[in-house]
């Protein structure tokens, strides 16, 4: 088996009390049925606890105003502290661990949706580095696994991660040229021509191609009152989402009209002035450059492989874009309100967007939908998004 991992991945421990916010407030946490049934059979006022606070029939613990019934005053798992850590059920014990499984390759990820992680990624002033291990351990048969698409998809994720990493080019035309590449490719999944997908792919890694893509896409840019429009109906997206947490669409809302509610002439002069402020902004520690990058390559590593299922690549890359775009939209409008925007702050931002979006399966299904079916999500506007 091969497992992939980030090279931060191992930098990462929970910082328990000290967090700012909680794994175990605002998600249903679904139970796995070794563990479950390791609960039925605690005795003792604890084990009653236990089973009371348990809906056995969803596999879920209970919530009490959003918080896991466990989960005390001083944030600390009560299941933890009476029981141990081997009592955990898989989701705690794992968290922010996050796996994608294809046959014979395992991806390890952290989750963004944690704010100590969250902190490691935004703050990797390096590229990131992804780092492979052969372990001997038994595959579990995939059926229907097609291994030629998901050799081809994962040398297009390698490609694009390359593209990302591409500290030579502005970091959001990067991003416009490894969306070009998974538009490109997924044409040639459409038409089933997997043979010619590796001359496709070798041909983004050439500086001439990328030469001419930066050529092609100037055709995108200065073009900021279309851009207001489109970006204002790509944020509103998340307004038809699942909500996991109110608060969260309070302040997406509250932002939504921050930015967008004076029009176009006072969104871009608010934007000018926002980015010549994160240009300079030398309190963040990193250039907003480098955040933008770590974005764009986790979104992309956590998600493109997984096309070899639903055959998706464009629509995996569409998520890989635009959640960077939304996150920038957002710390826009969190500078509009304070002047400032901190480090602070962008993980804040980053790690409330992944909870909302990354968490909830249904939001992650109803994106794909959308963006398969909304004009704003179409090829060219995406690249006035990006480029304007
Ligand atoms: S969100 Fe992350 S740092 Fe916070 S308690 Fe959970 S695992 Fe620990």
């Amino acid at each position: 088996m091969l497992y992939s991992v980030p090279d931060y991945y191992n930098q990462f421990s929970c910082i328990a009390d000290q967090c700012e916010d909680t794994c175990c407030a605002g998600w249903e946490i679904m139970i796995d049925a070794k563990t479950l049934q390791k609960y039925k059979e605690v005795e003792g006022g604890f084990g009653n606890c236990l089973q009371n606070s348990i809906q056995f029939r969803r596999g879920s613990f209970k919530q009490y105003n959003h918080r896991c019934a466990f989960l005390n005053e001083d944030n600390f798992c009560d299941i933890y502290t009476e029981l141990g850590a081997s009592m955990l059920c898989d989701t705690c014990r794992k968290y922010p661990r996050h796996m994608e499984e294809y046959d014979g390759v395992r991806d390890l990820s952290l989750s963004l949706s944690c704010p100590e992680v969250a902190r490691i990624i935004l703050s990797h002033k390096e590229r990131v580095r992804f780092l492979t291990k052969e372990k001997k351990k038994e595959s579990e048969q995939f059926e229907d696994f097609d291994f030629l698409l998901y050799t081809k998809i994962s040398d297009a994720r390698n490609c694009i991660i390359g593209t990302l990493q591409n500290r030579k080019l502005d970091v959001n035309v990067r991003a416009a040229i490894s969306f070009a590449l998974a538009h490109d490719l997924q044409n040639r999944i459409n038409s089933q021509e997997y043979y010619t997908m590796d001359r496709q792919i070798n041909r983004y890694k050439t500086e001439t191609v990328v030469d001419y893509m930066i050529h092609k896409l100037e055709l995108y840019q200065s073009k900021e009152a279309e851009r207001f429009k489109i970006i204002r109906k790509q944020f509103s997206l998340l307004f038809r989402l699942e909500v996991l947490r109110k608060e969260w669409s309070e302040n997406a809302k509250l932002a939504f009209e921050q930015l967008y509610k004076n029009g176009w002439r006072e969104y871009i002069k608010k934007r000018r002035r926002f980015l010549s402020y994160m240009r300079k902004n030398e309190e963040l520690g990193i250039s907003y450059e480098t955040i933008l990058e770590q974005l764009y390559v986790y979104f992309t590593y956590t998600y493109f492989s997984g096309a070899v299922y639903d055959e998706n690549a464009y629509g995996k890359m569409k998520l890989a874009v635009i959640s960077p775009l939304i996150i920038q939209e957002l710390c826009q409008a969190r500078w509009q309100e304070n002047r400032s925007l901190t480090f602070a702050d962008i993980v804040d931002i980053a790690h409330k967007y992944s909870r909302e979006i990354e968490h909830s399966d249904i939001n992650l299904k109803k994106m794909e939908r959308l963006f398969g079916k909304k004009k704003e999500f179409y090829f060219e506007k995406v690249l006035i998004s990006l480029l304007s």
